[in-house]
């Protein structure tokens, strides 16, 4: 038997039909002995539906009563999925966030968990074999008020969840069957992949490979909770029971390194085209001038990703390229026009035109040449490279947006990641 926390997204709530789905895909568990806690999200739809109701009533309104709003669409999908499970013989009972409950700090509209003292939903899991159907994204503040835990939070009151009660796991379903190399709909030939460790997803979900709320798998990593990605789409009654698998697990594993048996040295390609890039041209070069430029960007709280700084013939002058996101964008520009006198003179461009794309594996670390191998297969494809960067285990370049597709593919290719 396996204690599993299963959680469901939008579009896999998203009506009666699709709610009657998920409570097959929790009978399958239940059947086969495995105790389930469900974590749900609000209906797909519900969640912008409702914050676009706190806007409209007043544009600028009190957090903790956003909170009592936004966190109702929740309760709707706990409460139906508990009575749908009822109604098939299956024992279950809805859980809100201050009934299991989920403490967070007190910052309304995007609050942390501090704590959950779930022993008594652990006991009735195990004890009475009853289905917990929690309410994700909600939780209860200092302060006795309903808070949520910021758009997209319920994978975060999963991945918790599981780690409060010692799940073996934490299966998050959604609309897609695993994590990819890289992006179906730009490389056909892109391949589930079977495992990829916490490190690799974190950099694959802050690339734009949106499947996972990055906190969750941050704190899935700082807790050891395996979790498992996996599709609500395929047939509930053809997917194996928790525990039957034998070799066929459906979906992806996040999990830590070492239950990773056969490590690629690239894992995945990831593109991220809300990148933008701003250039100062021939601003001087002297001690303190990075200073100057990045320091008014930091206390504007825009965050700069990409940096590159040139030198210029003269010795005297530099061009510097940083790139930040394309929504913050024209403040950048005008924060840097702002600092204008403390820089000193400067032409200064700004371009959306951009994309950054990154190669992400945690056998770079073990490689050599994983950089000149990228470099060379772009430049055989005249693909210029405007900026790089790189951590242990990513290299990340900024290419001109038009060249996305075919710098993405080559690399996909080239690292051997293309399916047969
Ligand atoms: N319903 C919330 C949202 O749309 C939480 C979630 O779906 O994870 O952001
Ligand atoms: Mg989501």
């Amino acid at each position: 038997m396996a204690l599993l926390v299963l959680k469901f997204g939008g579009t896999s709530v998203a009506d009666l039909d699709r709610i009657r789905n998920v409570a097959q895909h929790v009978k399958r568990e239940v059947e086969a002995g495995n105790a389930c806690a469900v974590v749900v999200s609000a209906m797909a739809g519900e969640t912008n539906r409702l914050v676009a109701l706190t806007r409209e009533a007043a544009p600028l309104h009190d957090a903790r009563e956003y909170d009592a709003v936004v966190s109702s669409g929740e309760q709707v999908t706990s409460g139906l999925l508990a009575i749908t499970l009822q109604s098939m013989g299956i024992p279950a009972r809805s859980w809100l966030g201050w009934q299991v409950p989920f403490r967070t700090d007190g910052a309304h509209g995007a609050a942390r968990i501090t704590e959950i003292p779930a022993a008594e939903i652990r006991a009735r899991l195990l004890d009475r074999g009853e289905v917990a159907v929690v309410a994700g994204f909600q939780g209860i503040g200092p302060d006795n008020r309903i808070t949520t835990l910021g758009r997209g939070g319920s994978d975060t009151s999963a991945v918790a969840l599981a780690a409060a009660i010692g799940a073996d796991r934490c299966d998050i379903y959604t609309d897609v069957d695993g994590v990819y190399t890289t992006d179906p709909r730009i490389v056909p030939k892109a391949r589930r992949l079977e495992a990829i460790s916490y490190e690799e997803m974190l950099e694959m979900a802050s690339q734009g490979a949106k499947v996972l709320q990055t906190r969750s798998v941050e704190l899935a990593m700082v807790r050891g909770v395996r979790v498992l990605v996996r599709s609500s789409f395929e047939a509930p009654d053809t997917l194996p029971a928790a525990g039957r698998e034998e070799g066929r697990v459906p979906g992806t594993l996040v999990c830590g390194e070492d239950e990773i048996v056969e490590q690629q040295v690239v894992s995945g390609i990831a593109y991220a085209k809300d990148e933008a890039k701003v250039t100062l041209l021939g601003v001087a070069d002297k001690p303190g001038v990075a200073a100057r430029v990045f320091g008014p960007l930091a206390e504007a709280n825009i965050n700069v990703d990409m940096i590159v700084q040139n030198v210029t013939p003269d010795g005297k002058h530099t061009d510097m390229t940083f790139t930040v996101q394309t929504s913050d964008l024209e403040r950048a520009m005008k924060v840097i026009e702002g600092a204008r006198s403390d820089i000193g003179d400067f032409d200064l461009r700004g371009s959306t035109d951009v994309v950054k794309v990154s190669v992400i594996g945690i056998g770079m670390r073990s490689h050599a040449g994983v950089a000149a191998r990228m470099f060379q297969a772009l430049a055989d494809k005249g693909i210029n490279i405007e900026a790089i960067s790189t951590s242990e285990i990513k290299i990340s370049i900024l290419i001109d947006a038009a060249y996305t597709e075919l710098a993405v593919r080559t690399l996909h290719s080239l690292y051997g990641l293309d399916a047969d």
